[in-house]
């Protein structure tokens, strides 16, 4: 019989030492006997801020085609450990650079898009009997005589399995990581939080984007767009479960609330603006984004008298004396207090009613008063005061019955 094609993504922490490539290394030797496998490597935890910090000493405006190379080095190492280990203990391995591997990129350095994987090189690997070990995050950009190293993000090794996958048709991706899967909520707030077995591709794009760092959001856009099936498992327990992540229909029936997450802390920022302001907004915001400040939930608030009209909305903590110097000659009007952002995320949201109501009269019998609302489709936030946030956490979580 066929064995299924599987690529197996090792992610920073578990690469993290000697010992920990070796542990990979026996991940990799056990599963080889029912499948075959295809495994993407990140660089040893720290090693790429490690990196980071480098370039920043050299230049206050590194190269950018340097600056790649210099990142892309990290996963160089690990890959080369790894099949190091794996030789040793008697697994036919080959360590390759995405340019051996032929995984090419558009030309934007440090945030490159993966434009094809020529899949014939890896596959030729395969079937001369090699496990194929590559390392993540870099790709080759051939831009008429010139090429060079791009890296495709931080944390873009998960991608970088994904687009593998996809382009060799493997059964499915599996994302072996530190945690054993997607929690209900953070178990560090909510001990009682419980793993996810399986979850949708479109809840798990909400909850990367709302900061679940688990997965690379553009990992989880390739394998919904691809459909290829992703899980996330544990390199210290690989035989739990972890979570699968799959097509909705796939789900028989989803849980009404699967999530609830919350933000690190953010400032709230309302400005008075004419009408015309408000109503023509990017000339307002554009400043901001020219200084690369995410401005999150923006609500628009129309005034009837005097022609006024106020725009409020959110910005990282550490951009908020950055965000009103771009802001001039506005005047800001900067909520004192932090605050978080609060999500709860469901697929059943879209069926069910009463989700929203159930989530602000749980916040009122706690006393936690909401400054804004944003929701789409599957998602509700609330932003409150970041000192009360893990309150709220728990007691959503009790509320939609997360921890049955
Ligand atoms: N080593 C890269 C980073 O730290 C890529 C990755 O780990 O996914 O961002
Ligand atoms: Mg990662």
């Amino acid at each position: 019989m066929q064995k299924e094609l599987v690529v197996q993504k090792f992610g920073g922490t578990s690469v993290g030492s000697i010992e920990r490539i070796r542990n990979v290394a026996q991940i990799i030797k056990s599963t080889a006997q029912s499948q075959n496998n295809i495994v993407v490597v990140s660089a040893m935890a720290g090693s790429t801020n490690k990196l980071v910090e480098m370039s920043q000493e050299m230049s206050h405006k590194p190269q950018p085609e340097a600056y790649d190379m210099l990142l892309a080095s990290g996963e160089q190492v690990s890959c080369a450990l790894l099949s190091m280990a794996l030789t040793d203990i008697g697994v036919k391995a080959l360590p390759l650079m995405a340019f051996q591997a032929g995984i090419e990129t558009d030309h934007s350095s440090t945030q490159a898009k993966i434009a094809r994987i020529n899949p014939k090189i890896i596959s030729s690997y395969l079937n001369d009997g090699y496990t194929p070990i590559i390392a993540g995050f870099q790709g080759i950009s051939h831009n008429g005589k010139q090429s060079i190293v791009t890296t495709l993000g931080r944390g873009g090794s998960d991608t970088s399995a994904v687009a593998v996958a996809v382009a060799l048709k493997a059964t499915r991706c599996d994302i072996f990581t530190d945690v054993d899967g997607v929690y209900t909520a953070d178990p560090r707030i909510v001990p009682e939080a419980k793993r996810i077995d399986k979850i949708s591709f479109s809840e798990m794009m909400e909850l990367a984007s709302l900061g679940a760092k688990v997965l690379h959001m553009r990992s989880v856009e390739l394998a919904a767009k691809y459909q290829m099936p992703l899980r996330v498992l544990s390199t210290f327990q690989p035989n739990e479960k972890g979570t699968t992540l799959m097509n909705p229909e796939d789900l028989l029936e989803s849980p009404v609330v699967s999530s609830v997450t919350s933000s690190a802390n953010e400032t709230l920022m309302s400005v008075r603006v004419s009408d015309e302001v408000a109503q023509y907004p990017a000339k307002f915001f554009r400043p901001l984004a020219d200084k690369k400040i995410n401005v999150d939930v923006i609500v628009k608030t129309p005034q009837n008298s005097n022609n006024r009209s106020t725009i409020s909305f959110t910005v990282p903590s550490q951009d908020t004396a950055m965000a009103i110097e771009a802001l001039k000659p506005h005047e800001v009007d900067v909520h004192q207090e932090p605050i978080s952002k609060v999500s709860i995320v469901g697929l059943g949201m879209t069926t069910h009613h009463g989700v929203a109501a159930t989530m602000f009269e749980t916040l009122e019998k706690a006393n936690i008063p909401i400054f804004l609302v944003s929701t789409s489709e599957i998602k509700i936030s609330v932003l409150i005061a970041s000192s009360l946030k893990d309150d709220a956490v728990r007691a959503i979580h009790r509320a939609f019955q997360l921890d049955k």
